[in-house]
């Protein structure tokens, strides 16, 4: 199923792709499963032949989602590097399999250390750092509170207020001590780590060093929402990335922007979300409350040269609403980021000033 393509169509002559960061959990809500679609295919209507055909892969359940690597290359081996290499982030850092390096350290919270792999350890450093600067938006340690929300580590749960209140006083990045020797302690039994906010921009840096030792000068990878529009296009043109209408049910595209070496991650209310007595819950927690985020923010998209800090950093904006997450913002100017608000206002960062082209006429630009 290719929803996407429709818009394309319609809308644009150029290569390009919808953020659509929802994946298999949405089925818990009816609707079939979807994911980020990269519509990079070659464009039929540019004379120019490329210098190599636009190869399409896509792996379903990788990091809980749908990936789709599209790049101008012929190799094989750079793509199974490729995927491969977001399998290995999967296979550690997932909190949903009991062996993985998450996992191990989960089981022995509030008991001893556990010992992980330099990445895991690396990333779980950033990860404080950026709970640090997002005074406590961004919290890996919100796995006690996120598992209540999950069955078979989807989201699809509504928990007991009481349960929500039971686990909340567990959800403490200071309580996750990290030492030498790639040790990680987690000081409360309880106490998980989730680092669902995190790995899949992770994976997706990780893809473009693969995709760079390959020697791929133009590529365009979806994690699930997680975009990286690596190089350009034959003749030297950008990719133009489409950020989804923020809204439950409607594929249209907000707007576009054109980019080049950027990541480009969006977190939505509108990607993975249940729906109980009338009412919708979604999976980017407030990790003071346990419950969805409320910040008046429907989508934040960050376009960052890190796609690891992107994703973390789209999570904490959400979290934080349009002020907080722009004052965050401040602290990493290498990050521009565009915030569609509860009311349909579309807000960048100054950086980005001019660069995005609102593609829907419900979207006023603020
Ligand atoms: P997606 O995974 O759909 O791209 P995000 O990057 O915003 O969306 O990450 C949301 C995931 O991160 C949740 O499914 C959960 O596992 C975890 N999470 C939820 N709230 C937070 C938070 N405040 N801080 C860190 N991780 C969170
Ligand atoms: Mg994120």
């Amino acid at each position: 199923m290719d929803r996407s393509a429709l818009a394309y169509n319609h809308a644009f002559t150029l290569c390009i792709t919808i953020a659509l960061a929802f994946a298999l959990a949405l089925s818990s809500c009816g609707r079939a499963p979807s994911s980020s679609e990269a519509l990079a295919a070659a464009d039929p209507t540019q004379g120019n032949p490329a210098p190599n055909e636009l190869r399409t892969e896509t792996r379903d359940g990788l990091l809980g989602t749908i990936v789709t690597i599209s790049a101008y290359s012929d190799s094989d081996s750079a793509f199974s590097d490729c995927f491969g290499a977001i399998a290995d982030v999967d296979r550690r850092m997932t909190a949903n399999a009991a062996d993985s390096e998450i996992a191990a350290v989960n089981a022995v919270a509030g008991k001893k250390a556990a010992e992980v792999s330099d990445d895991t350890h690396r990333l779980l450093l950033l990860a404080r750092d950026i709970y640090e600067q997002s005074g406590g938006a961004f919290d890996v340690s919100i796995g006690s509170v996120s598992s209540l929300w999950k069955e078979d580590g989807k989201f699809a749960r509504l928990p007991e207020r009481s349960e929500i209140e039971a686990k909340l006083p567990l959800v403490s990045q200071g309580g996750i001590v990290l030492s030498e020797g790639n040790t990680v302690r987690i000081d409360k039994a309880g106490a998980m780590l989730d680092l669902g906010g995190i790995a899949k921009g992770y994976a997706c840096d990780l893809v473009l060093e693969r995709l760079k030792e390959h020697g791929v000068s133009g590529a365009f990878i979806d994690l699930g929402g997680n975009i990286y529009a690596h190089g350009r296009k034959p003749g030297g043109k950008k990719w133009r990335v489409g950020i989804r209408y923020p809204e439950i049910g409607d594929d249209a595209v907000a707007c576009v922007l054109n980019v080049s070496d950027r990541a480009v991650v969006t977190s939505g209310g509108y990607e993975r979300y249940i729906e109980r007595g009338g009412a919708t819950y979604h999976h980017i927690l407030d990790p003071k409350t346990g419950y969805p985020a409320e910040s008046g923010l429907r989508s934040v998209t960050i376009v960052a040269a890190s796609s690891t800090l992107a994703d973390a950093l789209s999570t904490a904006c959400f979290v934080l609403g349009l002020e907080g997450g722009k004052q965050l913002l401040e602290k990493y100017p290498e990050c521009e980021a565009i915030f569609i608000t509860d009311d349909n206002t579309l807000y960048t960062t100054d950086g980005l000033g001019g660069q995005v082209e609102i593609t829907d006429s419900r979207i006023k630009l603020g």
